[in-house]
């Protein structure tokens, strides 16, 4: 990794992260050699080393589905060529009541029609998979077998090497500035290090893509807030080929993590995070722990799986994570620049985007069509108030829950 920055790429990546990595990536593989990343830390460093790393297959939108089959099995490949940690232990989607077991049967339709081999299962085949979960009060389940987890850092160490091995530069320790422009196209980058010139820039900032994007009037409506997960000492019953699980109606959902557990929130009243508020520089750095906040969730979690109760806590971990208000990635070219992508808004599904994204995203600069429809990525169904601050403080609270309560 270097800091010399290029006088030139074809495609200049903003942001070392998961998504930044796995375009580089795509781009690489499709043939273009000349791309250079950008990241003003280390790769890494923003969001995606604390990322719990689930890796979903479950959505109602076929244009997810197809982005989260394709990650599956990206990581199924690319762990047969590098330890990335991609363990596909399934994942139990649990429901308290009818009504929801219903809206999962729906769900099962459509992803069964998308090929994925998802099955609505009972509560008693819930306990045989997940021996520590309180099952007596469910409906019942909708078991995805596919579905698994990784580890973040490792993912991006992978997209990085391969990448590199195929051409690509990876500048850490550079902060792009802002895209120049002539009319209505980019045509070079300023940055702390000096100006490079390149044919398209793509904005893969993470929580800072909006700051990023207003530098040259790109409405990119993603705004953090805090993200919970609790990981707990050794619990007895817990395995590493466990189930992941969800539970919508608790807003919680969990997995093994080193004999213990990891066990998240989907907060119903988020706390948004200023950008500016953060400290400078922001790497490898989390938020403070936040108990009243995840009160309400460790109730949900205990009731879930009693022996948390008793369990050592061994941190709340609180990251920010950029929403957009109604919880969909953005995935397109920027409204009056040509070259100049998105790739932003993640919404707590990054990682298991990254692949399934980086790819349409490279297609679509280098075939000029993403090659799939990702029309229900666009920053255009956003208004331009809808990217103003005192808008998305507020609309980014309900975010994660909303998203998580469809079952996404
Ligand atoms: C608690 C928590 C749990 C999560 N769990 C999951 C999960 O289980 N599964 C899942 O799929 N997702 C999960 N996520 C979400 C996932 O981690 C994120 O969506 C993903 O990491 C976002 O990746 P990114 O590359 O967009 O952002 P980042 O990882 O933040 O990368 C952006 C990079 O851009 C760099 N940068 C910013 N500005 C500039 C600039 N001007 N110049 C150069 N570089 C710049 C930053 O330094 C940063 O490294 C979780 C998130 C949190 C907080």
């Amino acid at each position: 990794m270097t800091a010399e920055l290029p006088k030139h790429a074809s495609v200049a990546i903003i942001g070392g992260g998961v998504i930044g990595a796995s375009v580089a990536w795509h781009l690489t593989h499709l043939g273009l050699t000349d791309v250079v990343v950008l990241e003003r830390g280390q790769l890494a460093c923003g969001t995606t080393w604390h990322s719990a790393g689930n890796i979903l297959r479950m959505s109602s939108d076929p244009a997810t589905i197809g982005i989260y089959t394709y990650g599956v099995e990206f990581l199924t490949a690319l762990q047969a060529r590098h330890d990335v940690g991609w363990r596909q232990c399934g994942r139990m989607m649990v429901a308290r009541t009818e009504a929801r077991l219903k809206d999962f049967e729906a769900m099962a339709r459509t992803l069964q029609a998308c090929g994925v081999p998802v099955e609505l299962v009972s509560a008693d085949e819930v306990a045989a998979k997940i021996p520590v979960m309180h099952t007596d009060d469910l409906a019942g389940a909708l078991w995805s077998p596919d579905d698994g987890r990784v580890n973040p850092t490792d993912l991006v160490a992978a997209y990085a090497r391969e990448s590199k091995a195929h051409g690509a530069r990876f500048c850490e320790g550079v902060a792009a500035d802002r895209a120049l422009t002539d009319g209505s196209r980019v045509t070079s980058i300023a940055t702390d290090h000096g100006e490079m010139g390149c044919d398209v820039v793509v904005n893969c900032a993470g929580l800072w893509a909006r700051a990023l994007g207003l530098r040259n009037g790109v409405a990119i409506p993603a705004y953090p807030v805090e993200h919970f997960y609790l990981l707990t000492e050794t619990i007895e019953g817990t395995s590493p080929q466990m189930p992941t699980f969800r539970d919508p109606d608790g807003l919680i959902y969990g997995r093994e993590e080193v004999g213990g557990l990891l066990v998240g929130c989907f907060d119903r009243e988020a706390i948004p995070v200023p950008p500016e508020d953060l400290p400078e520089p922001f790497f490898f750095a989390l938020l403070n722990e936040n108990w009243d906040q995840f009160a309400p969730y460790m109730d949900e979690a205990i009731h879930r799986i009693p022996a948390l109760g008793h369990a050592g806590v061994r941190t709340l971990l609180n990251g920010p994570e950029a929403f957009t208000p109604d919880a969909e990635p953005l995935l397109d070219v920027a409204p009056g620049l040509e070259n100049y992508f998105v790739l932003a808004g993640l919404s707590s599904a990054g990682v298991t985007r990254s692949a399934g994204m980086g790819r349409a995203l490279a297609h679509w600069i280098v075939d000029g069509d993403p090659g799939s429809d990702v029309s229900s990525f666009s920053l255009t169904r956003f208004r331009p108030e809808h990217n103003e601050t005192a808008f998305l403080r507020s609309a980014v609270r309900a975010a994660p829950s909303g998203h998580f309560d469809t079952g996404h």
